[in-house]
C-alpha cells in the first residue's frame, strides 16, 4: 500500500493522529475487539475533536478513500474498519460530561460503556447501557442498544436525546426532537449510515449505587429443566428487572460447562431480593453470586469472557416462544462448542423496550421474547473453520423456531445483502429517504447499509 506523502499538508488543522502503515503506532491503532477482522486501512485518523472528524471526512473525500467510523470497535462483523481506506477513529475522544441536576450525560463518540457508568454513578444515575464494559456507546445506541435497564427505561437509543453529527459533506448539525428531526429519528436504529456521532447525549435515571443482580450457575446436565424455568420466571418480570440466562464454560478453565442466569433489577433492593429468592431456591445452583451488587460492578461482570482479541463469529436472532424444543435444540448444540469461549445468551425482551411503537424511532426491533445470541470465540487460528461452522449449524438448527427480527448490532459480516431491508421492516423506506437527503452518495457504506 503506497503511503500518502503529503498526508499532513491536506489536513494542516488536523490536531489528532494520522497514521500510515509505516508509523509505530498504526499496527496497535488498527486492531479493534474481533481479531478475526485484521484490516488494513491506508490512513487511521485519530480525531480529538469534532473539527478533527469533519477534517477526516473531507480527508477520505480529497483522497477518495472509502470510510469507516471507529467508536469502541467492539463490532464482530468489523464494520468499524476498512481494508486500504481511511479508519476515522475516534477512540481518543473519551470525554463525558454529567448534568447530575437535570439528569443528563454528553459523552464524547469513542467512550466505553465503564466509563459513560464511571461518570454517571458518580451522581447515582445510569442509563440503558451495554452489558460488557469495554463495549462502545457509538454504535451500540444508534443501532439499538440492549442493556440491563432496558424493561424500565428502554433501549440505549430511546434515552438519546440529541447528537453531534458530522455529516457526509464534512458539515455539522445537531440531532434531537427539534432539530432535523427527520435525522434524529433515522439515527436512533440506522446506525452509523447517516454521519459520524461525535458526541451524544442522553437522559439518565436513578440507579443504584447499589442494585440486586449477579447470577446463579448450574450444571449443564440440568440446562433443560433451569431453561425451562428461566423462562416461566421471564414471565413473571417486571419492568424493573432484566433476566438473561447463558450456557458457557466455567471461567476457572476446568472446562465444566454450566447455565447460568443472571438479573439485573433495578427498584428497591427488597423487591430485588424478593424477585432473585426464588432463583437462588431453584435446583440448587451449583453457583450463587446473586444479590446486592453496585452497579457498575454488574456491568462488568461479563468482561472477562470477552477478551480483546479473540476470534469472533456470531451469529443471533429472535424467538418469541421459547419451547421446550428450542431449548433441547440449544443444550444439545452447546454440547458440541468447539471451544471453551463459546457461548449461547438468551436476552429477555420486556417491558418499556418492546412497548415503543415501531415506528417511532428507525429500530424495528420492539418485539417481547428471547434474543438469541450464539457466540462463537476462539484464540487459535486453526479453530477458524469450527468456530464459524459451529455458528452456523447451531442457528440452522434452531431455524424451526425462530422469528423474523434480528439485531442490526449483531449481524455477522457475511450476511445477507439485503439485510437491512429485513431488518428494519416497516421502517425501511423512509430510512431510504433520509439516507438520499443526509447521505446520497452513500458516503457511510462500511454499515449494515442503507442503499440511497
Ligand atoms: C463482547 C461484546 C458485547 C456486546 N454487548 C452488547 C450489549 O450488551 N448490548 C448491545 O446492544 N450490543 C452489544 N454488543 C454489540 C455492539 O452493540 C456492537 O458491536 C456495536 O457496533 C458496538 O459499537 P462500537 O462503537 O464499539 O463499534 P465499532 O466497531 O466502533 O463501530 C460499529 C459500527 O458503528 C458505527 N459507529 C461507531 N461509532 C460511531 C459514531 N461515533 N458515529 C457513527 N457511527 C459510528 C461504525 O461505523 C460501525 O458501522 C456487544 C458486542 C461485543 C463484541
Amino acid at each position: 500500500m503506497p503511503t500518502v506523502a503529503n498526508l499532513a499538508e491536506l489536513a494542516p488543522g488536523f490536531s489528532g493522529q494520522l497514521l500510515q502503515p509505516t508509523d509505530a503506532a498504526y499496527d496497535d491503532a488498527r486492531r479493534i475487539h474481533n481479531g478475526l477482522v485484521d484490516k488494513r486501512p491506508a490512513v487511521i485518523a485519530r480525531c480529538l475533536g469534532v473539527a478533527d472528524v469533519a477534517d477526516a471526512v473531507k480527508l477520505a473525500r480529497t483522497l477518495n478513500l472509502e470510510a469507516a467510523v471507529r467508536g469502541g470497535g467492539h463490532n464482530v462483523a468489523g464494520k468499524g474498519t476498512v481494508d486500504g481506506g481511511i479508519m476515522i477513529d475516534l477512540s481518543l475522544m473519551r470525554g463525558v460530561q454529567v448534568d447530575p441536576k437535570a439528569k443528563t450525560a454528553r459523552a464524547q463518540g469513542g467512550v466505553l460503556w465503564k466509563e459513560f457508568n464511571r461518570e454517571t454513578q458518580l451522581h447515582g444515575l445510569a442509563t440503558t447501557g451495554g452489558v460488557v464494559g469495554t463495549t462502545g456507546i457509538a454504535g451500540l445506541t444508534l443501532g439499538g442498544g440492549i442493556g440491563w435497564l432496558m424493561p424500565k427505561y428502554g433501549l440505549a437509543l430511546d434515552n438519546l436525546r440529541s447528537a453531534e453529527m458530522v455529516l457526509a459533506d464534512g458539515s455539522v448539525v445537531r440531532a434531537s426532537a427539534d432539530e432535523q428531526p427527520d435525522l434524529f429519528w433515522a439515527i436512533r436504529g440506522g446506525g452509523g449510515n447517516f454521519g459520524i456521532a461525535a458526541s451524544l447525549e442522553y437522559t439518565c435515571h436513578n440507579v443504584g449505587p447499589t442494585i440486586t443482580g449477579g447470577l446463579v450457575a448450574h450444571p449443564i446436565q440440568r440446562a433443560n429443566d433451569v431453561l425451562k424455568f428461566f423462562r416461566d420466571t421471564c414471565a413473571k418480570a417486571t419492568d424493573d428487572v432484566m433476566l438473561a440466562s447463558g450456557l458457557l464454560f466455567a471461567p476457572d478453565g476446568s472446562g465444566m460447562k454450566l447455565n447460568g442466569i443472571l438479573i439485573a433489577h433495578c427498584g428497591p433492593l427488597a423487591d430485588g431480593e424478593k424477585f432473585a429468592a426464588p432463583i437462588k431456591a431453584f435446583g440448587p445452583p451449583v453457583m450463587d453470586a446473586m444479590g446486592p451488587i453496585p452497579y457498575s460492578v454488574h456491568n462488568g461482570l461479563l468482561d472477562g469472557a470477552f477478551p480483546r482479541g479473540a476470534l469472533n463469529y456470531w451469529k443471533a436472532q429472535f424467538v418469541t416462544e421459547l419451547s421446550d424444543a428450542c431449548i433441547k435444540t440449544l443444550v444439545e448444540r452447546f454440547e458440541a462448542a468447539p471451544s471453551p469461549l463459546c457461548q449461547i445468551v438468551l436476552e429477555h425482551f420486556h417491558g418499556a423496550a418492546s412497548r415503543v411503537p415501531v415506528t417511532s424511532t428507525a429500530c424495528a426491533m420492539r418485539v417481547t421474547g428471547f434474543n438469541v445470541v450464539i457466540i462463537s470465540q476462539w484464540t487459535d487460528p486453526k479453530d477458524t473453520e469450527r468456530g464459524i461452522a459451529w455458528a452456523r449449524e447451531t442457528h440452522a438448527a434452531i431455524k424451526p423456531f425462530l422469528a423474523p427480527v434480528r439485531y442490526v448490532n449483531y449481524l455477522e459480516n457475511d450476511a445477507e445483502t439485503d439485510a437491512a431491508a429485513a431488518i428494519y421492516g416497516p421502517n425501511y423506506a423512509r430510512l431510504r429517504e433520509a439516507k438520499k437527503k443526509y447521505d446520497p452518495d452513500n458516503f457511510f457504506h462500511v454499515n449494515v447499509n442503507i442503499r440511497p
